[in-house]
């Protein structure tokens, strides 16, 4: 079996500690193993990437450029391989692997593009014979911390940016898909990333994880992932100062009004509920029905769900792959106890068997829920959705706002004045109108309110706010 080190100052590095990769659509699928590290590697990736940092603070945009270029046109060239890699280990359909994967390598691209558009602002001084130039620099060493459900996308919007701005990084992926945040590492080592520039960490949250927050080395952490993860982030990071970017979970509104088209509204449903088995930070897990509209719905809706196609990542004719691992599957089950306890009726939700060793699961529709019930308040990361009938359009708005998180809001209507006085209303920092909550383009800002993030946006120009800090120069020319 294929052994994968880690990337520190240039070298592949093993830690010993090797973990299987297991492929969750087939469970005698190993892809491959991983040497994970310790608190004692991460000591190693900081040495490497301090030293290395003047030399890429100090690169021309012209360098960085090419670099990040270089990578994205490699991703792109090897999208079949890698998605069909991401698919083995994080089991989305092989489509959505290849999408996410073509995703990163955009990610790259833009900001390659970015990399010669840095600019800073020249004022008047308020005094005489003085300007003042706003520049703006590098944080430093920046620690990425990431999740399992999207492997290549995460990684990549947050590697991209702090390398084109200038840091030094150290990846830390999660311990379910080291895969392509490997290849990702791979890449950047083939297309001539300096060593120390880019670091990979691989292993567990509880040692690689909690020694990249708390090393003094380290300038600024940027985490996705789940909210006690996150808090507990924030509460170390504010103790040795230091900046801290936070993109947590989500329990996602769609709203659905009499007006609504249904052909728009169920496969936007059916999407955002359902698509990559419920694991995303944007699915929609709360479809808020006015009840004018709501038994058509639900009609349309369970026929969709109950014919959905839950299967082999890399089958074709699959639309639903397996959820990630046993824990999350026997965690999806229990809320699926939950919601009949709590008195929902429930359309699937049941594991399957499909002579496979895989954790397979069909989509899950709690129907007669109120806004009250820990399956509409929790975040359940799997794919399961709750329908909540509604008696107006205000009614539908407090439910939606009526939640910890603020992640993505979306209204299904034909009313441009509800659409409108959705988006401006709806406490989250993402709206779509007609569409699914999840899926988003890469080039406008990324995050939430409330409980759902922390600190500057994500993704977009937008990204230059926490990956760099800014100087402001006085200049006497009297
Ligand atoms: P998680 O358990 O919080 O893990 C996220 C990352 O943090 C992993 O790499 C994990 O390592 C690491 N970690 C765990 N404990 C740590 C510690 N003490 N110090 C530093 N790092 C630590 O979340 P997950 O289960 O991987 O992902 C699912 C969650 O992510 C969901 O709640 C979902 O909503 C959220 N998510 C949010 C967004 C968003 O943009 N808002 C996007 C995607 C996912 P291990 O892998 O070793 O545990
Ligand atoms: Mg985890």
């Amino acid at each position: 079996m294929t052994k994968h080190e880690n990337l520190i100052g240039g070298k592949w590095v093993s830690f010993g500690n090797y973990h299987d990769n297991i492929n969750p659509s087939d469970t005698s699928d190993v892809i491959g193993s991983y040497s994970y590290g310790d608190a004692s590697s991460v000591d190693a990736a900081v040495e490497a990437a301090r030293a290395a940092q003047p030399g890429w603070r100090n690169a021309t945009p012209q360098a960085r450029h090419d670099l990040l270029d270089a990578v994205g046109n490699t991703i792109a060239a090897r999208k079949d391989e890698i998605g069909r890699l991401l698919s083995r280990e994080e089991g989305k359909t092989l489509a959505e692997g290849i999408g996410e994967t073509m995703r990163a390598s955009q990610v790259f691209k833009f900001f390659a593009g970015e990399c010669l558009r840095q600019s800073g602002d020249l004022q008047a001084s308020v005094r005489p014979d003085i300007d003042i130039e706003v520049t703006r620099e590098p944080v430093g060493v920046v620690g990425i911390v990431t999740p399992w459900n999207f492997p290549i996308a995460i990684p990549a919007w947050k590697t991209a940016p702090a390398l084109a701005y200038g840091n030094c990084v150290i990846l830390k992926p999660a311990d379910l898909t080291p895969g392509c945040a490997h290849m990702i590492a791979q890449i950047l080592d083939e297309c001539g990333c300096p060593p120390g520039v880019f670091n990979l960490v691989m292993g567990r949250g509880s040692k690689v994880g909690e020694a990249l927050i708390t090393h003094t080395g380290i300038d600024a952490i940027s985490f996705t992932g789940s909210v006690a993860t996150g808090h507990h982030i924030a509460e170390v990071c504010g103790k040795s100062r230091k900046k801290v970017q936070l993109e947590m979970g989500g329990k996602n509104p769609m709203v659905v009004l009499n007006d609504a088209d249904l052909s728009v509204a169920v496969p936007a449903c059916l999407n955002g509920t359902f698509f990559s088995t419920g694991q995303r930070c944007t699915a929609s897990s709360r479809l808020i029905v006015e009840a004018g509209i709501h038994d058509a719905f639900v009609d349309a809706m369970t026929k969709a769900v109950t014919d959905l196609k839950v299967g082999n990542a890399l089958d074709a004719s699959t639309q639903i792959g397996p959820v990630v691992d046993e824990k999350q599957l026997n965690s999806n089950l229990a809320y699926v106890e939950l919601a009949k306890k709590e008195g929902a009726e429930v359309i699937g939700g049941q594991r399957l068997e499909l002579g496979q060793t895989g954790f397979y699961q069909a989509p899950a529709l709690f129907l007669g829920t109120n806004n009250d019930m820990r399956i509409n308040r929790e975040e359940i990361f799997g794919p399961c959705g709750s329908i909540l009938k509604v008696s107006d359009f205000d009614e539908a708005l407090a439910v939606a706002n009526d939640t910890d998180f603020g992640l993505s809001a979306g209204i299904c209507t034909a009313s441009l004045k509800s659409a409108r006085d959705f988006k401006r209303q709806a406490q989250a920092g993402m709206v779509m109108v007609n569409l699914p909550t999840a899926g988003v383009d890469y080039h406008v800002p990324f995050g939430g309110s409330k409980g759902s993030s922390f600190g500057a946006r994500e993704q977009g120009r937008y990204a230059v706010e926490f990956y760099t800090t800014v100087k402001t120069s006085y200049i006497y020319a009297g």
